[in-house]
């Protein structure tokens, strides 16, 4: 019926192996499936249920929308009000509101062009921004070379102005703007990528982007569609630009903000997003943009994302955190954790690696390992994201039980993780 019996890939489970479990219903930290087994979820659906499943008051409040009518395409207030929090909450004095991420990153990158008047986009291998074709580049050979296209369909030519450099080198980017400044419309970057695994920004990378862009007449796009309001209140920006005193030109955010509907948003500069249609001349459109039961559930989960939310999702992540590393070392097997805020993920790595800093170092680890970490954690009532490239989510919903739960499925875990070790050491590679 569907290719791959899935709408979006990584549901597939390809990367573990196994059959996907379709899921019926879910509330709080957990998620229910057809045959009725209960499991804790650490996927969040990639991130929105910040508040955890079925929240009361965000169900109530799409209830009283709904009953309101779901979409008229005029402008409306909640999507005023859902525009001034993300403002409230964020360096952007302007937002647009969309309806995926994969739009907002689409149209950031489109403004960006239109505002400079330049043609050239930076992103680093291994930073996922949706499926838009100038996004989905592979590294060309050599550095700060014209990418290729990275899947079929998509035109070498949607690719070409675009340059592919490898995450948290700021040699490679001084390079690539040494070269090409002047014809670099902006650079995007995850704020905090957590789609090759959690693999921070290194000290200061950040600033040093924005600041590069800005010697170079390019605008910075930090995509927050994953660490925006999830991270803290600010998103990654309450991490880094806030306390260095410095903000990006553009920002994307998506999922929390959306909570659980298809929302997402593309804001930041005044002058940069005066350039929009209908003010000004770079178009931009939706017939769902800012839809009235979307907006109304995404602004109910910021509205309920307070100190305290953010708090215990910090604290519950250090505590698994610490239970995942001690779960594996009991077991011999390596690894290494990464975190940023109280997002996290666990890799694999070869015995004696300490840090994997970027895609090449995130694509040296045994998957094998994890695919049996995972099926140990699903047999127990664990669903983890379903890939080792993929960040853990918690929410304000995981209570001691949830968390109990899981951390009493981790050594069977890690046992499965070290017999997949020993295997992959006897049959050479
Ligand atoms: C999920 C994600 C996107 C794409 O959002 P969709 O709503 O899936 O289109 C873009 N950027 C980042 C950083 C993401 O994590």
């Amino acid at each position: 019926m569907t290719p791959g019996g899935v709408n979006s890939p990584v549901r597939a489970f390809n990367a573990v192996g196994g059959t996907p479990r379709f899921i019926e219903s879910a509330r709080g930290p957990y998620l229910r499936d057809v045959d009725g087994r209960e499991y804790v979820d650490l996927v969040c659906s990639w991130g929105p249920m910040l508040l955890g499943h079925a929240h009361p008051e965000v169900l109530a409040a799409v209830t009283a929308a709904v009953s309101r009518g779901t979409s008229y395409g005029t402008p409306t207030s909640p999507e005023v009000e859902l525009a001034e929090e993300i403002v409230e909450r964020s360096p952007a004095d302007q937002v647009r509101l969309v309806s995926s991420g994969t739009e907002a990153t689409m149209s950031a990158i489109r403004l960006a062009r239109g505002f400079t008047g330049r043609d050239l986009v930076v992103k680093f291998s291994g930073c996922y921004h949706g499926h838009v074709d100038s996004l989905l580049a592979a590294a060309g050979s050599g550095l700060a070379t014209h990418a290729v296209s990275g899947t079929p369909g998509v035109p070498d030519a949607a690719t070409a102005g675009t340059l592919v450099l490898p995450y948290n080198d700021t040699e490679a980017v001084r390079e690539a703007f040494a070269a090409h400044g002047d014809q670099i419309a902006c650079l995007i970057t995850e704020a905090a990528p957590g789609n090759m695994g959690v693999v921070p920004p290194a000290p200061g990378f950040n600033r040093f982007l924005a600041q590069t862009c800005a010697e170079h007449g390019a605008l910075f796009v930090s995509d927050e569609v994953m660490t925006g309001f999830r991270v803290t209140r600010f998103g990654q920006y309450g991490l880094d630009g806030a306390v260095e005193g410095w903000r990006p030109d553009l920002l994307t955010f998506g999922k929390v903000m959306g909570g659980g509907f298809p929302a997402a948003a593309f804001g930041g500069r005044e002058d940069v997003m005066r350039m929009l249609s209908p003010q000004g001349p770079v178009y931009q459109a939706g017939t769902l943009s800012g839809n009235p039961v979307a907006t109304t559930a995404g602004l109910t989960t910021l509205r309920l994302a307070t100190d305290d939310v953010y708090a215990r999702i910090d604290k519950t992540a250090l505590l698994l955190q610490g239970a995942v590393s001690s779960a594996l070392a009991d077991a011999d097997v390596p690894h290494v954790v990464q975190s940023n805020g109280n997002m996290f993920s666990v890799f694999f790595v070869e015995e004696g690696v300490q840090a994997v800093p970027d895609f090449a170092a995130a694509r040296a680890q045994h998957t094998d390992r994890f695919a049996a970490f995972f099926h140990s954690m699903l047999d127990q009532g664990v669903y983890l994201p379903p890939s080792a490239f993929e960040a853990w989510f918690l929410s304000s919903a995981h209570d001691d039980e949830a968390i109990d739960r899981i951390v009493s499925a981790l050594p069977a875990a890690a046992h499965a993780a070290g017999g997949a070790a020993a295997a992959s050491e006897r049959s050479p590679r």
